[in-house]
């Protein structure tokens, strides 16, 4: 059976197609910049890569262009559309309607409208890209992976912001956190390589996204994302936490529209915003071996950051049996893991620098002194949507 797995966002779409059950990918691409004269395919299938550069006006015709890449003689996988039998969407805001991966009907397509305004720039993007496929694939079966379903479980506690109660039930104002595929995901990999069948772990998701999640025998109980992905760690762009005051403070002194501040918040911090050099990590970690004052600082906010969450998640779960490195920096680079995890033995956390500079997707490399396993696992959250797409509609 195969599954395709589609991320659309607001001016792209990312696919897999999955052969399932084995989760074998048959054919992956990504169509860049929809909506300007260049638009950008790269389509990989039958183990070659074509690349194409043409306008494409919307994701309707985006998708077009990607099942005749899918059904190609040369670089397509599918002799006839009806070979994809699910589509599995990521979809970033579930709001509380959603703790689980669901099957797509009309009333699940009114609730991730629902929570359009609490995430204006992708779920619009999504249900385009649910669209698109429905015209396209009309036996198909949709499923919906959304971002915040596993973190349903934090306890209120944890989930509300201390604010006049009224917003939350007038606004949904709360904490409902992001990046849960892949907290799942490296959660259920993370007790493989521990030959375990439940734990307390604590995944430190580290891309150009960032967040942290505490996850108490396998249910999210906490995590550092809020009501939108900008609360938390130092991230490429974004600020993470600060005084919210700051936001007013910065409004009053500029005269920027919360239009502007918004994009300063999420577009112009973060790693960017201190170093004022990149929002890459490597470019960073280039720049400060140059003696980039900056660099240093930003490099420093990061892992102290991460490092004061670690801690705080720590207590929060009172016993901690692993602490999981994931997405493109936690997955490799060890230096930054050093960094964050130097000086924790207080806590039972002791590094082997040994393994850590060798560590690959599924190695551990705490000492044999440590109290808590430290492990490298890559993330794959196409894989995770298209297990829960398959699981759904077989
Ligand atoms: P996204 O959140 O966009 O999915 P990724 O998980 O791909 O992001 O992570 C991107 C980040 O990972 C970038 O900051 C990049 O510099 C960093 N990164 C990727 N490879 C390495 C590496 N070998 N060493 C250090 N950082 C890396």
């Amino acid at each position: 059976m195969k599954v395709l797995v589609v991320n659309s966002g607001s001016s792209s779409i990312k696919y897999q197609v999955f052969e399932m059950p084995e989760a074998k990918v048959a054919a992956k691409g990504l169509l860049e910049r929809i909506g300007e004269n260049e638009s950008k395919l790269k389509h990989t299938g039958n183990e070659k890569t074509k690349e194409i550069t043409k306008a494409i006006k919307d994701h309707a015709e985006g998708m077009n262009l990607i099942f005749s890449m899918l059904l190609d003689s040369e670089y397509g996988v599918i002799k006839d559309i009806s070979e994809i039998t699910a589509v599995g969407h990521r979809i970033v805001h579930g709001g509380e309607a959603f703790t689980k991966s669901t099957l797509i009907d009309d009333s699940v397509i009114k609730e991730i409208e629902n929570y359009t305004e609490l995430s204006p720039l992708h779920n619009p993007a999504n249900l385009v890209g649910i669209n698109a496929c429905k015209e396209l694939l009309k036996n198909a079966k949709m499923v919906a992976c959304f971002d915040t379903s596993f973190h349903q479980t934090m306890p209120e506690h944890a989930y509300m912001y201390a604010l006049p109660y009224e917003y939350y039930k007038k606004y949904k104002v709360r904490r409902y956190g992001f990046h849960g595929t892949s907290h799942k995901y490296v959660y259920g990999e993370a007790l493989k390589v521990l030959n375990k069948a439940s734990a307390n772990v604590i995944v430190c998701h580290l891309g150009n996204g960032a967040s942290v999640c505490a996850i108490q025998q396998g249910k999210s109980i906490d995590t550092s994302m809020g009501l939108t992905p900008l609360e938390g760690l130092v991230m490429g762009t974004r600020s993470g936490d600060m005084d919210p005051a700051i936001v007013t403070y910065i409004m009053d002194k500029t005269g920027a529209s919360t239009k502007e501040m918004n994009d300063i918040l999420n577009k112009k911090s973060g790693l960017l915003g201190i170093s004022e050099i990149s929002n890459d990590m490597r470019n960073i970690l280039v720049e400060e071996k140059n003696g980039n004052k900056q660099a240093k600082l930003a490099l420093d906010m990061f892992c102290y950051r991460v490092k004061k969450y670690i801690g705080s998640y720590i207590a929060a779960l009172g016993k901690v049996d692993a602490i999981v490195f994931t997405g493109g920096i936690g997955e490799n680079d060890p230096h930054i893991r050093h960094r964050i995890l130097d000086n924790m033995q207080a806590f039972g956390i002791e590094i082997d620098d040994e393994k850590n500079s060798s560590a690959r997707n599924c190695a551990p490399f705490a000492s044999s002194n440590a109290k808590i396993d430290l492990l490298v696992i890559a993330t794959d959250e196409e894989k995770a949507i298209a297990i829960d797409t398959y699981e759904l509609a077989k």
